[in-house]
């Protein structure tokens, strides 16, 4: 018999997958065009294994603990593992281990310690996404979690100068504060403008991270490659306490 979570899990994909597809057809898009990246924080491995069998080969982790946990544990299986969580430089040596990407490069310092991370491990480069507080933009959201707009090149360029790390895009999480509060279709334009130029210096940082449970459609709709969604796939998570 099937068991009632991997039933659950079947059904919150399918629902999912059926959003991305209606929203690549009203884009004009081709749905191989857009990757969906299952967030699996605060849900067991063994969720992870269930979804794997169910055709997920993208997983997202936000804390390099639980990941690095997981990873271990699915070792077995042929997955791709993105860290999407702010990330301590302390912690790099760790996700370099595991990750294939990173969405949240957000300081230089940061670039250095996975570069330096990197030449331990033999594997593939690391591909580095550069995650962006469209917040900023209007002088809100200090702190972590992202660069303003205007210090994407800059970022970019110690990316490209690093060995072992690749360039490979953008991230963002639609805005809470700011002027694209509550737009988050503005939001992902407005992200889609940066990704455009930083393409301009180097055409292979074309990866652009966007959209979440609540705004994968506007997402894609403004040309997201890469979804990332926990909640409408695994349930919503109880609140942190
Ligand atoms: C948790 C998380 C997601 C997924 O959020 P849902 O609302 O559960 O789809 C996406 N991106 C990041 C960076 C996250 O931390």
């Amino acid at each position: 018999m099937r068991p009632a979570r991997e039933i659950e899990l079947a059904t919150g994909l399918a629902r999912v997958e059926e959003r991305i597809a209606r929203a690549c057809g009203a884009a004009g898009r081709d749905r191989d065009d857009v990757t969906l990246i299952v967030v699996t924080k605060t849900y067991p491995a063994e969720d992870v294994r269930l979804l794997a069998g169910l055709g997920v080969r993208d997983f997202a982790e936000n804390k390099d603990q639980e990941a690095a946990a997981k990873a271990a544990a699915l070792a077995d299986l042929p997955l791709t593992w993105h860290f999407v969580g702010q990330l301590q430089t302390n912690k790099a040596r760790s996700v370099a281990g595991y990750a294939d990407f990173v969405h949240s490069v957000d300081r230089v310092r940061l670039v250095d310690a996975l570069s330096r991370a990197v030449a331990q491990r033999e594997r593939a480069p690391l591909s580095c996404l550069i995650q962006v507080a469209l917040e900023k933009e209007s002088g809100q959201g200090a702190g972590r979690g992202g660069v303003a707009p205007d210090e994407v090149q800059e970022l970019a360029a110690a990316l490209s100068a690093a060995p072992g790390l690749r360039p490979a895009g953008l991230m963002t999480v639609a805005p809470l504060a700011g002027a694209y509060a509550g737009s988050p279709g503005a939001a992902f334009e407005r992200l889609m403008e940066i990704a455009r130029d930083l393409r301009g210096v180097d055409p292979a940082a074309n990866m652009v991270s966007a959209g979440m449970s609540a705004d994968l459609e506007e997402a894609i709709v403004a040309g997201a490659t890469h979804v990332r969604v926990g909640s409408a796939v695994l349930g919503v998570r109880p609140a942190l306490g």
